[in-house]
């Protein structure tokens, strides 16, 4: 039986009549940008982070360099973030005119806060922690050092919806945060989105102009903006979807929890899963000692299992002239070469997940570190 890597067509299916429904009343009303969709989706995102604002923009990607420019950051400044991430993360800073500056994580796949302080200098004006996967970066170490050092946090929470850190969801923990709906994000919409979120009213107020070409009205031009509207039809059919999202994140762990009691930890080493963080599985990363023929032989049973992120980005081409070697960042290194995604998604069955587990057996992979 093949296991597919994830399933969002399964995860929505029973609510696909209510999609269709909402998506034919919004071409009906023929309002499309910026309409009483996007201000409700903003509105009931915001109370479920428990944030005061939401800002719907265009993709996940665009929420987070408007959200560095909403904190005033761009050419000379230099933003600390993880090598370990989807691109989009340094991109985002480069994007600004800032510069990313790398620093390692730990065996969370999150920042490592020791060395986050170890590559602060006088242009340091933010620290960009992702939560990788699902699992938050530890916030109150990282605040504790912006605190410090007077940064802002500005949290990529693209993978991370639902997700808490100490009670608290991801998205709310710092002086912004951003998500995305691309469609295979734990909540994902039928095309892309994004968004930024923040206590900030001053931040909030530019990043709502910033999304609209730098201007409130379209008459008067404050900043070099951006064209990046979350889409009303894209925010009518999220407001249908963020409803089910706790439980498809119960789920998603629920499987976590039976890879775990099925010896799934015998064969590979595990998320880590530590306390006070609760993970939403965007992605169930394994290690392995040798992940390219766990990899090879899961796809030649028919498992899904895709390799993320395999080539951090300290040493992509693109940031070559920032003089990063092999060896830089060790645990980024070691885990863009031991980790694996295997299949996780909320309709996933036990008897799926047992598939997977018995793939794994099957493959006889060398465990991490054994
Ligand atoms: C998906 C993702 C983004 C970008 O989101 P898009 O909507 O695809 O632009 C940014 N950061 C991380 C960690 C992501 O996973």
């Amino acid at each position: 039986m093949p296991v597919p890597l994830m399933n969002t067509r399964a995860q929505y299916e029973p609510l696909i009549d209510q999609v269709r429904e909402r998506v034919l009343s919004i071409i009906d009303g023929g309002r499309f940008i910026l309409g009483e969709h996007v201000t409700a989706f903003e509105q009931e995102a915001a109370a479920y982070l428990g944030v005061r604002h939401c800002i719907g923009v265009g993709n996940g990607t665009d929420a987070l360099s408007i959200a560095l420019r909403a904190l005033g950051i761009g050419p000379g400044d230099e933003v600390i973030c993880p090598a370990y991430t989807f691109y989009a993360t340094p991109e985002s800073i480069s994007a600004v005119g800032a510069r990313p500056v790398f620093a390692d994580v730990d065996e969370t796949c999150t920042l490592d806060p020791e060395s986050v302080r170890s590559v602060i200098s006088g242009a340091t004006k933010a620290i960009m922690p992702v939560h990788l996967f699902g699992l938050a970066a530890d916030m109150d170490a990282l605040q504790e050092i912006a605190d410090e050092h007077g940064l802002a946090i500005v949290e990529d929470a693209a993978q991370a919806f639902g997700s808490t850190w100490q009670g608290r969801r991801c998205g709310s923990l710092g002086d912004a945060a951003t998500f995305s709906f691309f469609p295979t994000k734990n909540l994902g919409g039928f095309g892309d989105g994004g968004l930024v979120a923040t206590d900030r009213d001053d931040v909030a107020e530019l990043a709502r102009m910033l999304r609209f070409h730098g201007s409130k009205d379209k008459q008067v031009f404050h900043h070099i903006g951006y064209n990046s509207r979350l889409d009303e039809i894209q925010a009518g059919v999220l407001r249908l979807l963020l409803p089910e999202l706790d439980g498809w994140n119960a789920a998603r762990r629920g499987i976590a929890d039976h890879y775990r009691q099925a010896g799934l930890g015998e064969l590979v080493e595990l998320p880590p899963t530590p306390a006070g963080r609760e993970h939403t599985y965007h992605l169930h990363v394994v290690r392995s000692d040798d992940r390219d023929g766990l990899v090879e032989q899961l796809r030649e049973q028919g498992i899904g299992a895709t390799v993320y992120y395999g080539n951090p980005h300290h040493l992509q081409p693109v940031y070559a002239d920032l003089g990063y070697t092999p060896g830089d960042l060790p645990v980024t290194e070691q885990l863009a070469a031991e980790g694996v995604a295997l299949p996780i998604y909320p309709t996933m069955t036990t008897a799926e997940a047992d598939e997977v587990v018995a793939a794994v057996r099957a493959a006889r992979p060398a465990i991490a570190g054994a």
